[in-house]
Protein backbone atom coordinates (compact mmCIF):
# COMPACT_ATOMS: atom_id res chain seq x y z
CA UNK A 1 0.00 0.00 0.00
CA UNK A 2 1.79 3.90 -0.64
CA UNK A 3 2.49 5.49 1.72
CA UNK A 4 1.49 8.67 0.35
CA UNK A 5 -0.86 8.49 -2.53
CA UNK A 6 -1.44 11.95 -2.80
CA UNK A 7 1.37 13.96 -3.81
CA UNK A 8 -0.22 17.47 -3.76
CA UNK A 9 0.32 19.73 -1.07
CA UNK A 10 3.84 18.12 -0.91
CA UNK A 11 7.45 19.21 -1.93
CA UNK A 12 7.87 18.80 -5.52
CA UNK A 13 11.02 16.81 -5.88
CA UNK A 14 13.08 17.73 -9.64
CA UNK A 15 13.32 14.77 -11.61
CA UNK A 16 17.06 15.02 -11.53
CA UNK A 17 16.48 14.42 -7.51
CA UNK A 18 14.13 11.25 -8.51
CA UNK A 19 16.72 9.86 -11.00
CA UNK A 20 19.74 9.95 -8.82
CA UNK A 21 17.63 8.26 -5.99
CA UNK A 22 16.74 5.27 -8.88
CA UNK A 23 20.29 5.03 -10.14
CA UNK A 24 21.09 4.41 -6.07
CA UNK A 25 18.47 1.89 -5.93
CA UNK A 26 20.08 0.23 -9.34
CA UNK A 27 23.58 0.37 -7.26
CA UNK A 28 22.37 -1.34 -4.40
CA UNK A 29 20.91 -4.12 -6.65
CA UNK A 30 17.43 -3.51 -6.79
CA UNK A 31 15.25 -3.00 -9.35
CA UNK A 32 13.84 0.73 -9.21
CA UNK A 33 10.66 0.00 -11.63
CA UNK A 34 9.16 -2.95 -9.20
CA UNK A 35 6.01 -1.59 -7.77
CA UNK A 36 7.27 -1.31 -4.01
CA UNK A 37 10.24 1.15 -5.08
CA UNK A 38 7.85 2.96 -7.49
CA UNK A 39 7.32 6.23 -5.15
CA UNK A 40 10.77 5.65 -3.08
CA UNK A 41 12.81 8.48 -4.98
CA UNK A 42 9.82 11.26 -3.74
CA UNK A 43 10.13 9.61 -0.38
CA UNK A 44 13.69 9.69 -0.11
CA UNK A 45 14.25 12.89 -1.45
CA UNK A 46 11.66 14.33 0.95
CA UNK A 47 12.94 12.95 4.22
CA UNK A 48 16.41 13.64 2.90
CA UNK A 49 14.82 17.38 3.37
CA UNK A 50 13.81 16.90 7.06
CA UNK A 51 17.18 15.03 7.91
CA UNK A 52 18.50 18.20 6.88
CA UNK A 53 16.06 20.82 7.70
CA UNK A 54 19.03 22.36 9.82
CA UNK A 55 20.56 24.14 6.63
CA UNK A 56 17.49 26.31 6.56
CA UNK A 57 17.94 27.69 10.12
CA UNK A 58 20.71 29.15 12.21
CA UNK A 59 20.32 28.02 15.42
CA UNK A 60 21.64 30.85 16.89
CA UNK A 61 17.82 31.97 16.30
CA UNK A 62 16.47 30.31 19.40
CA UNK A 63 18.86 32.25 21.52
CA UNK A 64 17.55 35.66 20.74
CA UNK A 65 15.16 35.62 23.71
CA UNK A 66 16.26 35.55 26.99
CA UNK A 67 15.51 36.27 30.46
CA UNK A 68 17.19 38.62 32.65
CA UNK A 69 14.66 37.89 35.92
CA UNK A 70 15.80 34.55 37.23
CA UNK A 71 15.62 35.12 41.06
CA UNK A 72 19.13 35.22 42.28
CA UNK A 73 19.79 31.97 40.05
CA UNK A 74 23.51 31.33 40.34
CA UNK A 75 24.22 27.54 39.69
CA UNK A 76 24.44 25.58 36.74
CA UNK A 77 21.32 25.03 34.27
CA UNK A 78 21.17 21.80 32.51
CA UNK A 79 19.15 19.85 29.97
CA UNK A 80 20.06 16.35 29.98
CA UNK A 81 19.28 13.32 28.10
CA UNK A 82 17.84 15.41 25.26
CA UNK A 83 17.01 12.62 21.82
CA UNK A 84 18.82 13.72 18.66
CA UNK A 85 19.00 12.05 15.42
CA UNK A 86 21.94 13.21 12.93
CA UNK A 87 23.66 12.11 9.65
CA UNK A 88 27.29 11.15 9.43
CA UNK A 89 29.05 13.30 6.57
CA UNK A 90 30.74 10.37 5.11
CA UNK A 91 28.32 7.91 4.79
CA UNK A 92 24.99 9.89 5.12
CA UNK A 93 24.29 6.78 7.75
CA UNK A 94 22.39 7.98 11.15
CA UNK A 95 24.10 9.19 13.89
CA UNK A 96 21.66 7.84 17.05
CA UNK A 97 22.30 10.01 20.23
CA UNK A 98 21.68 11.99 23.05
CA UNK A 99 23.18 15.38 24.51
CA UNK A 100 23.35 16.97 28.04
CA UNK A 101 24.36 20.90 27.68
CA UNK A 102 24.70 22.30 30.65
CA UNK A 103 25.19 26.79 30.94
CA UNK A 104 26.39 28.53 34.14
CA UNK A 105 24.62 31.81 33.81
CA UNK A 106 26.13 35.17 33.87
CA UNK A 107 23.54 37.63 33.90
CA UNK A 108 20.65 35.59 31.71
CA UNK A 109 19.24 32.54 30.79
CA UNK A 110 16.78 31.25 27.74
CA UNK A 111 14.10 29.00 27.99
CA UNK A 112 15.29 25.50 28.95
CA UNK A 113 13.59 24.04 25.33
CA UNK A 114 15.66 26.30 23.33
CA UNK A 115 18.55 24.56 24.27
CA UNK A 116 17.34 21.45 22.59
CA UNK A 117 15.95 23.56 19.38
CA UNK A 118 20.18 24.59 19.24
CA UNK A 119 21.05 21.10 19.32
CA UNK A 120 18.67 19.79 16.18
CA UNK A 121 19.26 22.91 14.71
CA UNK A 122 23.10 21.20 14.08
CA UNK A 123 22.11 17.93 13.94
CA UNK A 124 20.18 18.27 11.44
CA UNK A 125 22.95 18.31 8.76
CA UNK A 126 25.20 15.73 7.77
CA UNK A 127 27.85 16.09 10.67
CA UNK A 128 30.61 14.62 12.27
CA UNK A 129 29.85 14.05 16.21
CA UNK A 130 32.98 16.38 17.15
CA UNK A 131 32.30 19.26 15.51
CA UNK A 132 28.39 18.56 16.94
CA UNK A 133 29.18 19.15 20.26
CA UNK A 134 31.57 22.10 19.32
CA UNK A 135 29.13 23.98 17.72
CA UNK A 136 26.21 23.50 20.11
CA UNK A 137 28.47 24.89 22.87
CA UNK A 138 30.23 27.68 21.22
CA UNK A 139 26.61 28.87 20.07
CA UNK A 140 25.66 28.67 23.71
CA UNK A 141 28.99 30.48 24.53
CA UNK A 142 28.87 33.41 21.81
CA UNK A 143 24.94 34.07 22.51
CA UNK A 144 24.22 33.83 26.08
CA UNK A 145 27.92 34.80 27.03
CA UNK A 146 27.59 32.59 30.36
CA UNK A 147 30.41 31.78 32.75
CA UNK A 148 31.05 28.60 31.31
CA UNK A 149 29.36 25.88 28.51
CA UNK A 150 29.43 21.77 28.54
CA UNK A 151 28.26 20.19 26.09
CA UNK A 152 28.46 16.32 25.95
CA UNK A 153 26.89 13.57 23.27
CA UNK A 154 26.68 10.12 23.51
CA UNK A 155 25.60 8.67 20.73
CA UNK A 156 26.08 5.71 18.11
CA UNK A 157 27.29 5.47 14.70
CA UNK A 158 24.83 3.05 11.93
CA UNK A 159 28.36 3.25 9.88
CA UNK A 160 30.32 1.53 12.33
CA UNK A 161 27.00 -0.77 13.94
CA UNK A 162 25.22 -1.65 10.33
CA UNK A 163 28.34 -1.85 8.16
CA UNK A 164 32.31 -1.51 8.35
CA UNK A 165 33.56 -3.41 11.81
CA UNK A 166 30.03 -3.97 12.50
CA UNK A 167 29.86 -3.05 16.17
CA UNK A 168 26.63 -2.89 17.31
CA UNK A 169 26.17 -1.36 20.77
CA UNK A 170 29.12 0.85 20.72
CA UNK A 171 28.70 4.29 21.31
CA UNK A 172 31.31 7.26 21.06
CA UNK A 173 31.55 10.11 23.55
CA UNK A 174 32.08 13.59 22.89
CA UNK A 175 32.41 16.67 25.27
CA UNK A 176 33.22 20.27 24.98
CA UNK A 177 34.06 22.64 27.83
CA UNK A 178 33.84 26.65 27.81
CA UNK A 179 34.74 28.97 30.49
CA UNK A 180 34.55 27.96 33.91
CA UNK A 181 34.21 24.45 32.87
CA UNK A 182 37.42 24.35 31.46
CA UNK A 183 39.58 26.54 33.65
CA UNK A 184 37.94 25.62 37.12
CA UNK A 185 38.27 22.02 38.25
CA UNK A 186 35.58 22.13 40.94
CA UNK A 187 32.97 23.38 38.02
CA UNK A 188 33.85 20.65 36.01
CA UNK A 189 33.40 18.10 38.64
CA UNK A 190 30.08 19.46 39.19
CA UNK A 191 28.49 19.43 35.90
CA UNK A 192 29.95 16.11 34.66
CA UNK A 193 28.64 14.36 37.99
CA UNK A 194 24.42 16.40 37.08
CA UNK A 195 25.54 14.92 34.08
CA UNK A 196 25.99 11.11 35.72
CA UNK A 197 29.28 11.06 34.57
ZN1 LIG B 1 30.07 7.58 8.89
Amino acid sequence: MPLDDSDEQKLPVPQEIQDAIRTLLLWAGDDPTREGLIDTPKRVARAWKEYCAGYDEDPAHHLTRTFKEVGGYDEVVLLKDIPFQSHCEHHMAPIIGKAHIAYLPRDRVVGISKLARVLHGYARRLQVQERLTAEVAQCVWDHLKPHGVAVVIEASHACMTARGVRTPGVGMTTSRLIGCFLEDNRSRKEVLSLMGF
